[in-house]
């Protein structure tokens, strides 16, 4: 076995400020020897409930001030900082990336967390001028901002602890309380940041109520169908699949909603760019976390005169990445999460190569490679109805598809139920702007991959892709609202 993984973390729920065990546990797996790491509890409806009603009640009773939110998430962020080794090296242990890229995602949640503590203090309303319509000239409005009261946060694997912080951040700086549920197969990264913000929360001055922040984990559709039966839930922040982030919206009613699925990202790569440099940007953006990213290169579209030039670099690029043991220093791709995800991508290669792609290399998956292990593929010959160009693949593959002209080259980025975000490849402003325009997605980037994202800026898709947007600013408006206070002239005069 991987001698640096993490074994016998066997954790609880964090339920009303006290860690909770369940009836049944379920063991957390390293993807890449299938050794044992830990296990959680399954959390019943009735755990669920409970952590529900203890964020209502901790809610009731917070107290907490701007600046006094701050300073928790401030201590959070360096609770996270203290122990980011080893929560580094849990993350490897149950999701299977390498370990230079968990520790990049722990700094990127420590950011995130001071991004989030920051934005504690900056919960702005604004006046209204009310002289702007005849006859209330003499009126004084303006808004305030309020949390809402009980968030929950869904999260998926692939980066378990930066989506986690993305939700519990902001909705703490906005002065909610929480309800956490991290993915089956990578809770314990979510175990680690809450027992963060405990530790956090005993080292500040003011007084944090127990159950502001729970934690429950178990499985999805039990704590799913156990939130949308729940009354106190206010707001449901979910990141995963575009199936599950339906069955929400269409389960929510009156619940406010932010949907983080699934993409099918297009990146145009255009005859007037360095081809080398944008290729080794590509492959990286397909490749990263073995694939496993929601706005991962999906679709490489280039003009076809310079097919062969892309692929070479593609190919030279991809055959520089190391696979293997996420835990030996000089890995580029690790493991994928599990069977079920390993076995789509499989699927979906193979099922491509069937339909008349070619491997121009890579191609070989498992066995000596690691149980769950896919190298870099770089596929030519992709035609838009094949399945790698069609589905989200969640692997490291690049299919390349040819286009006649810029413009087939926009409606092929558009060419799909997802809209998350693009990347395009040039020198012309004109283009770049055309692109920008044009393709329907969250996010158009240019002189960059579709994998972009800076943990500031908004993100979200259109389409299937999802609705609302997260980064810290737009996250904290989506878990608060705007109430109107108005001061009206005459009724004492
Ligand atoms: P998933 O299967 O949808 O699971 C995501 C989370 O939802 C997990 O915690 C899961 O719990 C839970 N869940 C499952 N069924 C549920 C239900 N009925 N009600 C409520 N929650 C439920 O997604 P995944 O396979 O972990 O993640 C991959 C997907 O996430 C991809 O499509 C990817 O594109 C998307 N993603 C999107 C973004 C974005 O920002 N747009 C970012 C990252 C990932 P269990 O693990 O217990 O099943």
């Amino acid at each position: 076995m991987s001698q640096q993984a993490v074994t016998r973390l066997d954790k609880r729920m964090l339920i009303g400020g006290s860690w909770v065990d369940g009836d049944d546990r379920t063991d957390v797996i390293h993807p890449y020897d299938g050794e044992r790491v830990g296990s959680v509890p399954m959390a019943s409806d009735a755990q669920v409930a409970e952590a529900i009603d203890a964020a209502e009640a901790a809610f009731e009773a917070s107290e907490l001030s701007a600046y006094e939110r701050y300073e928790l998430l401030s201590a959070t962020a360096r609770a996270v900082e203290d122990r980011a080794d080893e929560i580094a090296r849990i993350l490897t242990s149950e999701q299977g990336k390498p370990l230079a890229d968990a520790r990049g995602e722990v700094d990127r949640a420590v950011q995130t967390l001071d991004l989030s503590a920051e934005q504690a203090k900056r919960m702005f309303g604004e006046y209204v001028p009310m002289d702007a319509q005849r006859g209330f000239a003499k009126d004084h409005c303006f808004t305030q901002r309020e949390p809402l009261g009980v968030v929950a946060a869904i999260t998926p694997f692939n980066f378990p602890l930066n989506l986690m912080v993305h939700k519990v951040g902001p909705a703490l700086a906005a002065g909610n309380s929480v309800v956490g549920k991290p993915a089956s197969n990578t809770p314990l990264t979510s175990v680690a940041l809450f027992e963060c913000l405990e530790t956090a929360a005993d080292a500040v001055d003011a007084s944090v109520p127990d159950g502001l922040f729970n934690l429950v984990t178990g499985s999805g559709s039990t704590v799913g169908d156990a939130i949308l039966a729940h009354d106190a839930v206010e707001a449901i922040s979910f990141t995963g699949s575009t199936a599950v982030g339906k069955y929400l919206a269409n389960n929510s009613g009156m619940t406010e909603l932010t949907l983080e699925l699934g993409g099918n990202d297009p990146t145009i790569v255009w005859r007037d760019t360095d081809i080398e440099a944008a290729a080794a940007q590509v492959v990286g953006g397909a490749c990263s976390n073995a694939g496993q990213v929601c706005n991962s290169v999906e679709r490489v579209l280039v003009p076809e005169d310079i097919e062969d030039d892309v692929v070479e670099a593609l190919v030279d690029a991809a055959e520089a990445l190391t696979v293997g043991d996420p835990f030996e220093a000089g890995t580029d791709v690790g493991s994928m999460v599990d069977d079920d995800q390993f076995g789509d991508v499989v699927d979906l290669f193979e099922a491509t190569v069937e339909a008349g792609a070619t491997v121009e290399c890579g191609g070989d998956y498992g066995g000596d490679l690691g149980p769950r292990t896919f190298e870099p593929t770089v596929l030519s010959g992709v035609t838009p109805d094949m399945p790698a160009a069609k589905e989200e693949t969640f692997g490291p593959l690049v299919p390349v598809i040819t286009v006649e002209d810029f413009e087939e080259a926009i409606a092929e980025a558009n060419n799909t139920e997802y809209g998350l975000e693009a990347g395009l490849f040039t020198q012309d402003i004109d283009r770049a702007k055309r692109a920008a325009d044009e393709i329907d997605a969250g996010g158009v980037n240019i002189n960059t991959v579709s994998g972009f994202r800076a943990d500031h800026m908004p993100y979200g898709g259109f389409k299937d892709s999802g609705v609302g947007k997260e980064g810290i600013k737009y996250a904290v408006e989506h878990f608060s609202r705007s109430k109107l206070v108005g001061f009206h002239q005459g009724f004492n005069a």
